[in-house]
Parts: C-alpha cells; structure tokens; sequence
C-alpha cells in the first residue's frame, strides 16, 4: 500500500516540494485506532490540493478572492460531494458539508480554512480542512452513524488580506462582523468586499444568515500546525490548545522637528526615527520584563518622513502589536510602556500620539472538548502536551459562539506562513486518529455533559 502512495506522491509533488511521506513511514506507524484513518486517501486529496496554486518553492499561492482560492473551492465541494456530504456555500463565502446524525441535534464541526497568505506554505489552514473530511470519510468508511451530524467547513480569508478583514468567515459565523462593516469594507485597489465575496460564491445581502448559534453547532474543532517549535523540541506529536491569546495592536505617531543634516548639532535634534526606534526598544524590554511565554509584543510597521537623505526625520509612525494570554499581562505591559514612552518623550523633545487599533481579547478554549482530546490521546497512547496558542485562528471566533477546540501538529524548524512549511505524515495521523476518537466520544456525551463544564 506504501509503495503504490509512494509513487504517486513522488508523480505529483512539484520541484522543489518536500514529499510528504518519509520512506517507510506509514509501515512504522503504530495503528491503534478502532476506526482506521486512511493515510493514503488523505495523502492524494493532500497533494492534488497542494497542486493549486503551487509556487516553485513548494509552498503555495491562494490569497483570498485569487482565481487559485477559486479552484480549492470547487475542489473541495467537488471532494465533498463525492463523500456524500450535503454541501453548502453560505453568505460569506464558507464552504459547509455536512453528514446527518440520527437524532435532532446540533452538528460537530470540524474544520479550518484553505486560503494562504502570499507565497505561504502547503500545511497552514488545507491541513484542517483535509484533516475534517478525512475524518469523516474514515467514520462513514467504518460503517458508523453518529447521533450529531458531522460537518466540515473550510473557512473564508482567515488569513490577513487587502481588505483588511482576517478570519472573515468566522469572525461573520460568530456575528463579530455587523453588516455595516461588511458593506463598507473595500481594498487599498477600491475592490468592494461584496464584488469579493460573490466572485466565491457568497452574498452580503444574505450575511446575516451566514450566522450560527450553538443551537446550530454543538462543538468546533480545528486541528492546526504549531507555527512554532515547542511541539519539535519536546519531541511530542501533539498540542490539545487551552486557549488563543488576545491580540492589542497600537498605532503611534512621533512628531519630532524635520532639520538640515548637516548643520543641526545632536543638543538641538528632535529626531522622531530615533525615538521610533526608542519605542521598539521599548516594547522588547518591557515584553522581556514580565518574562511570561504567553506574552510577545512587535513593532511590524515603521515609516519615516520625509525620507530624505540629508533631512532629520521630522516624523515617524509605527504599529506595535502586544499578545497576551491574560488580561492582566497586557495591562501590565500598557502601564509599563505608558512609562517608557513618556520618558522617551520627554528626553527626545518629541510629541508621541497613541491610538488602539485593535484589541481582541484571549480566548480560552473549551474545559470539556480539551479534556476529551487528552483522554483520546492518553487511550491511543499518544503523547500529547498542553499549549497555549500565540497565533490566532478561527477557533477564537468558534469559541464565542460554541464549544471550541484545537489540535496543533509539529511544524518542523517552527517555519510557517513560508514554502517550507512541513508536517511529517506520522504526526499527521497521530493527530487525525485523536479526533477520530474524540469526535465518537463527544457524539456520545456532548448533549449529556451541558452545564458540567
Ligand atoms: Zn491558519
């Protein structure tokens, strides 16, 4: 059976992609499972979606509204269907496809999204996608029907994009995005968000309709790559996620004195660069003060005018970004940076003017879905460990409106949103063979464990 998978992952894979399989891998697994998860199935719907969009790099390009996001689209609907499961595009563009329970009762959901960022890498979103309609496919290949149905759903722009909006489909599911916005929202090229999102297939006349409740949605999964190196260098195949941290982002904008290069002595300098990059410094310590692995803080923005070669920097504007799993911490670290900034101010001559920009709260994840996962793992016997997410996802959305979960895999030399993303296909299936379990255990408690947890 390897052997056959093995040819044509090496038929398929594209010049520069790393294959998915490690010779021998899949015959070295352990399969403890009771429901067999189909490594080969998985691994063809793996590579064909991977061939859309690919880049020469071995990553992929499917930015959200490209004709490539276009293309998994009707790749997945078109696999969905061939599994049998009732499919649906809903008003923001979410691709559904559903499995019906035998009792009236609300779905478990499993899913993530399809589309990358630019030039991103194979495994970040496709991978939870994958992962849900393989799961499925393996519970229906058993012969086994479930009380919930069984939905999967590939979400829309989860990934920052022209128009401003990430995690649009959930964030629009979860009733965070009022239509207002949505109508109002265009791209830096003037592109309306609505001609957007009925090129894939949604309509922001329907959106509230887009909405679910937990009357619609009993439990959310989403399996996901770490994005880091903590699973790699504890050599543990799995992370059960105890919740997505708060994202705070700042705009500041330094005013200082434009001056002759030349002429103006240091004494008599307001140089706004210089206190710009002050406040960098300034975000590390104060980050490195409080010392907690659930609290980072960046500045990604930085602009200075006039941005001449001969001219002090009259001016600088930058966005500094803090995550935090706790509350407390960003308070902390707001108070602390309130200090410095004043300080820098007042020892520079310059004017600093801060503004919010976002600031999303920490999300924990659900006690009862993280519980269940662990007790898969630990009935499977596969090593697992607790992680706190610093990356966001659509699970942060979910999670308002239903009981959330996620699953990370290793990402190999920590390396995502780049073509070298990479997964080993044994950890995959670890993974896959933990939500098996874990799907079949909440569809014989969910309902009967409300209010416990
Ligand atoms: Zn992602």
């Amino acid at each position: 059976m390897s052997k056959v998978l093995l040819t044509n992952v090496a038929a398929v894979v594209k010049k520069g992609a790393r294959p998915l399989l490690k010779r021998g891998a899949i015959r070295q697994m352990k399969t403890p499972a009771v429901v067999p998860f189909d490594a080969n199935l998985f691994s063809a719907w793996f590579e064909s979606l991977s061939a859309i969009g690919a880049t020469p790099e071995g990553g992929v390009n499917r930015p959200f509204g490209s004709k490539e996001d276009r293309q998994v689209r009707a790749w997945l609907l078109q696999v969905a269907n061939q599994e049998r499961l009732t499919t649906s595009v809903d008003a923001i563009g979410n691709i559904w496809g559903t499995r019906a329970g035998t009792e009236p009762l609300p779905a478990i959901v499993i899913g993530s999204h399809h589309d990358s960022v630019p030039y991103g890498g194979r495994f970040d979103g496709p991978l939870g996608v994958l992962i849900a309609l393989s799961v499925i496919a393996a519970i229906t290949k058993a012969g086994i029907s479930t009380r919930h149905p069984l939905t999967f759903v590939s979400f829309t722009a989860e990934e920052p994009n022209p128009f401003g909006l990430s995690t649009l489909g959930s964030r629009t599911v979860a009733g965070r995005l009022t239509p207002d916005v949505l109508w109002q929202t265009q791209s830096s090229d003037g592109t309306v968000l609505q001609d957007a999102v009925r090129a894939v297939g949604g309509d922001l006349n329907q959106v509230l309709q887009a909405r679910r409740s937990d009357q619609d949605i009993a439990a959310f999964l989403e399996l996901h790559i770490e994005q880091g190196l903590r699973l790699i260098r504890s050599s543990t195949p799995i992370g059960v996620v105890t919740g997505i941290c708060g994202i705070y982002r700042e705009r500041v904008v330094i005013t200082g004195q434009a001056n002759h290069a030349g002429t103006t002595l240091l004494p008599d300098r307001h140089d706004a660069l210089l206190a710009g990059a002050q406040v960098a410094l300034a975000v590390e310590s104060a980050v490195a003060a409080l010392g907690k692995d659930d609290v980072i803080g960046t500045v990604g923005t930085f602009r200075i005018e006039p941005g001449a070669i001969n001219v002090i920097p009259g001016m600088c504007e930058l966005v500094l970004e803090l995550r935090t799993g706790h509350r407390e911490d960003l308070d902390a670290l707001r108070a602390d940076l309130d200090a410095r900034f004043a300080a820098i101010a007042q020892s520079r001559g310059i004017t600093l003017v801060r503004s919010v920009l976002l600031d999303q709260a920490a999300q924990p994840l659900d006690a009862f879905l993280q519980e269940t996962l662990q007790t898969s793992a630990r009935n499977l016997d596969i090593p697992y460990r607790d992680l706190f997410s610093m990356a966001g996802h659509d699970a942060t959305h979910m999670a308002s409106l239903t009981r959330a979960a996620m699953l990370f895999v290793p990402s190999v030399g920590g390396k995502s949103h780049c073509p070298e993303e990479f997964t080993p296909l044994e950890d995959i299936c670890r993974a896959a063979q933990v939500l098996i379990h874990s799907v079949l255990a909440l569809d014989e408690n969910l309902d009967r464990q409300d209010g416990i947890s």
